[in-house]
């Protein structure tokens, strides 16, 4: 049977949107360039574990509602895994499985203790009420309590997940472990062993991030022109950062649409009206698109939202000098080669958002330790972990001449083969 041109094309068109697939294909590239042999790839281009769960849940209308969840652990050679839970309706176990690599990279790149890890379950938080939140979040834990634990797998929060979520979880996996469990989850609230500094680690490493790119380019941050895709909780706090440095914030978005002002938006305003799913475009009238946001004219653009948002259909109309990717995997391979043939320097997601992990394993020691640091602590320690993530990276596209992604890949991925070959599982 010959398959139709159309349908080919649009299975070529799937797969460059396959977050998992071009995760694989770029590990493959970064391990070929060091040199390992094809079993270290053959491990390392899916998790090692991945559990599949069915959570019932009681709803307010006394009816039981059976939701299905996920957590993927890529690969525990160096230490632990780590990584967030999301709560969303399109998360998928293809979509968790590329996580759980992100997650590993990341720790590779900051040089955590960690391997990768990522749990997500597939439901719509916006339609749901506190008691059902809760209900799902216990359930969840429930379901994965065996696989997960303060020396086996930390989760976090992530997509529409917060504090909030992970006191319940915390709380419930303290119950069935029957003692404190503080350092079983990260980003909870001070009160509970939470950090100071982990709900805007993120955005904090993302601002690193653009301040040393913006150093290479030659780009001053004050007066410089930003846009923000997504106004969640990296999106949000990216906002008002590049606010504070003397940057102007011309456009950002949200689910529903895009605002855009050259003479810069009135952040503090749009923070206070934004709801806690960071949703704020509705209140307006003159908004754009999401797909017109990433085509304005400015100096650096920062994709804080979801998945294949720079594509090759759009990668020749991005204006930005700088592309810091605060979300995960907003930039397809096609689009990554050609915003690098023009020039425009990227800053990879696995990179630039590791900010979060790392003030996550910061949270972590503490427990461990039960000694608490200062907010100055952690910025400081951030900081001195991001820059040198940043340098490792920008040394290794510069003498390697390969482009950021592929660098990334390469630093993030060395340790955790080297790891798995030490302990002799390849
Ligand atoms: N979910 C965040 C991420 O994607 C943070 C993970 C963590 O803190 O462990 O990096």
């Amino acid at each position: 049977m010959v398959a139709d041109k159309a349908d080919v094309n649009a299975n070529e068109k799937n797969d460059k949107l396959d977050v998992l697939k071009s995760t694989q294909t770029v590990v493959k590239k970064a391990l070929d360039k060091l040199g390992y042999p094809n079993e270290v790839y053959e491990l390392l281009k899916e998790p090692i574990r991945m559990m599949t769960v069915r959570i019932p849940v009681r709803m307010d209308d006394d009816s039981i509602k059976i939701f299905t969840g996920f957590r993927a652990q890529h690969n525990d050679a160096v230490g632990p895994t780590k990584g967030g839970v999301r709560f969303h309706p399109n998360v998928s176990e293809k979509e968790v499985k590329a996580l759980s690599i992100w997650m590993s990279l990341k720790a590779g790149i900051v040089d955590l203790p960690y391997g990768g890890g990522k749990g997500g379950i597939v439901c719509d938080p916006r339609e749901m009420s506190f008691r059902e939140l809760e209900g799902i979040s216990r359930g969840y834990v429930r379901a994965i309590s065996q696989i997960v634990g303060p020396t086996k797998d930390i989760p976090a929060p992530d997509v529409f997940t917060n504090s909030q979520i992970m006191a319940w979880m915390m709380d419930e996996y303290s119950r069935i472990d029957e003692f404190n469990n503080p350092g079983f989850i990260t980003g909870k609230p001070l009160v509970l062993g939470g950090s100071h500094g982990r709900e805007s680690a993120t955005a904090k490493g993302v601002t690193i991030c653009i301040e040393e790119a913006a150093k290479k380019k030659g780009i001053q941050i004050e007066g410089a022109r930003v846009v923000v895709q997504g106004f969640g909780n990296a999106g949000s706090f990216l906002a008002k950062f590049m606010h504070d440095k003397g940057a102007n914030v011309v456009g950002i978005s949200d689910a529903q649409g895009a605002l855009y002002d050259p003479n810069g938006l009135d952040i503090e305003y749009l923070l206070d009206r934004r709801d806690s799913f960071g949703t704020v475009t509705n209140l307006f009238k003159n908004t754009i698109s999401n797909k017109e946001l990433l085509e304005l004219d400015c100096d650096i653009l920062v994709p804080a939202a979801i998945e294949n948002q720079i594509t090759e259909d759009n990668a020749d109309k991005i204006k930005a000098s700088i592309v810091v990717e605060a979300a995960n995997g907003p930039t397809t391979i096609d689009a990554t080669r050609m915003l690098s043939e023009r020039g425009i320097l990227l800053v990879p997601d696995v990179l630039a958002s590791a900010g979060g992990v790392t003030v996550s394993y910061f949270e972590w020691v503490q427990n461990n330790q039960g000694y608490y640091w200062t907010e100055e602590e952690v910025e400081e320690k951030l900081y001195q972990v991001i820059v040198k993530g940043f340098d490792n990276v920008y040394r290794t596209a510069e003498t390697r001449r390969v482009d950021m992604r592929l660098a990334a890949y390469m630093v993030g991925v060395r340790k955790m083969a080297e790891a798995s070959r030490f302990r002799g599982w390849v």
